[in-house]
């Protein structure tokens, strides 16, 4: 430790575990103490009570996202890449149609590294790191290209923190007769998001992000006849939705061990979102948390890689300062010592850091760590704060 990390005074972190950072990062993120407490219980997967909690999981994230009975909600073990290579090596195309990816950072290039992966005919629209796709330019893939049957979209990419237009998409995807498939990973449980009004076929995402689990699971949302319609598909057992869902549907069961504590404590969160008000109330609490933070980054002279019309209330991505004295990793330590951990930037080509506003923290936390961030620019001798070019 340097001797100036030794005289920052000691901080007070979340709720029941202060001596720990929060977490200002796009999951895991900082959970509430009463969904880790309901970790605190060993249940077995084969209880009766165990197999009515998945039940009302399943059940309770196809209300969240607005199903009627044409929809299924399979859960996959494992983080939300595991969700998304289940949904592409399930539903798309191996031969004669293949999968056009609506790339803008890098989830959208994995999906692409996925598909190529299981051998999976795909081509990509790519807008680089922080565009917006059109609808039109969608539309026009589309009607140019025949043998796209499947587009796969994000809908916060998260490498920037840029929200894309799912709904008008999704209507120029669905009226064409295509399959629209969205990685809403860091987006559901806070921003709108609707399986019929947004056109969506499938729809994946996981448990530790806006719903405010600890992570372990991820999930997806599917009509039902592309489930029907799925079997033998998949290039992988494990990862192969139809018998996921064969298993849950038969006897209530996983087909392999479930993350039984992050389940239970996923139920928590569900309560606790629904008590906080919904979706609608935790997005105005993210975006009352990203303007807070943003506002006074703005007034210091940093500045964010998005202007307020793109970017999301999940996550802001600030450009470096040009300033010799900046320096990543010491600002990093700095901030974490002061009880904040944040996230380096994805960008390929500006340098820049990202700071998540989502998870169980309002705007004092903000307040907080915007008052660390100026502590430890003072700290770095960074006077300069505008971006280099
Ligand atoms: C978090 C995230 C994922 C999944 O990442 P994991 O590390 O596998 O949980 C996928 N897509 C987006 C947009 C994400 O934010």
């Amino acid at each position: 430790m340097p001797a100036d990390d030794a005289q920052v005074p000691s901080f007070k972190g979340p709720e029941g575990q202060e001596d720990m950072p929060y977490l200002l990062t796009p999951g895991p993120l900082t959970t509430s103490r009463t969904v880790k407490l309901a970790a605190l219980a060993d249940w077995g997967s084969r209880d009766i009570e165990f197999r009515n909690l998945v039940k009302d999981i399943r059940n309770g994230l196809k209300t969240l996202s607005h199903c009627d009975e044409n929809y299924e909600c399979v859960i996959m073990q494992g983080s939300g890449t595991f969700a998304i290579e289940a949904a592409l090596g399930s539903f798309c195309p191996a031969k004669r149609k293949k999968t056009l990816v609506v790339a803008n950072g890098a989830y959208g290039d994995r999906a692409v590294q996925i598909l190529e992966r299981i051998d999976r005919p795909v081509i990509k629209i790519d807008k680089g790191d922080s565009q917006s796709p059109t609808p039109a330019e969608v539309a026009a893939a589309l009607d140019n290209d025949r043998s796209i049957s499947h587009v796969w979209i994000i809908h916060c990419e998260t490498t920037s923190g840029i929200i894309n237009p799912i709904t008008e998409i999704g209507h120029e995807v669905q009226s064409r007769g295509r399959v629209f498939m969205v990685d809403a990973m860091s987006s559901f449980g806070a921003l709108p998001l609707d399986m019929r009004r947004d056109s969506i076929d499938v729809m994946v995402s996981s448990s530790n992000k806006c719903i405010e689990g600890i992570p372990g699971f991820s999930y997806v949302i599917v009509k039902r006849p592309l489930l029907e319609a799925c079997g033998g598909q998949c290039h992988s057992i494990v990862l192969d939705l139809y018998d996921q869902w064969k298993g849950l549907e038969t006897n209530g069961q996983f087909r392999f061990t479930p993350p039984t504590h992050s389940l239970v404590a996923f139920r928590q969160a569900m309560r606790e979102l629904e008590e906080e008000g919904g979706p609608p109330a935790r997005l105005a609490r993210y975006q009352r948390n990203a303007a807070a933070l943003l506002d006074a980054l703005k007034a210091m002279g940093l500045v964010p890689l998005l202007n307020d019309n793109e970017r999301g209330p999940i996550i802001q991505t600030i450009l470096q300062p040009k300033d010799p004295n900046f320096d990543f990793e010491t600002f990093y330590k700095g901030l974490r010592a002061r009880g904040f951990a944040i996230y380096p930037g994805k960008l390929t080509k500006k340098p820049s850091f990202r700071i998540g506003t989502i998870g169980r923290l309002d705007e004092n936390v903000m307040k907080d760590v915007v008052a660390a961030i100026k502590d430890v620019l003072a700290q770095m001798g960074v006077t300069d704060m505008s971006p280099a070019e």
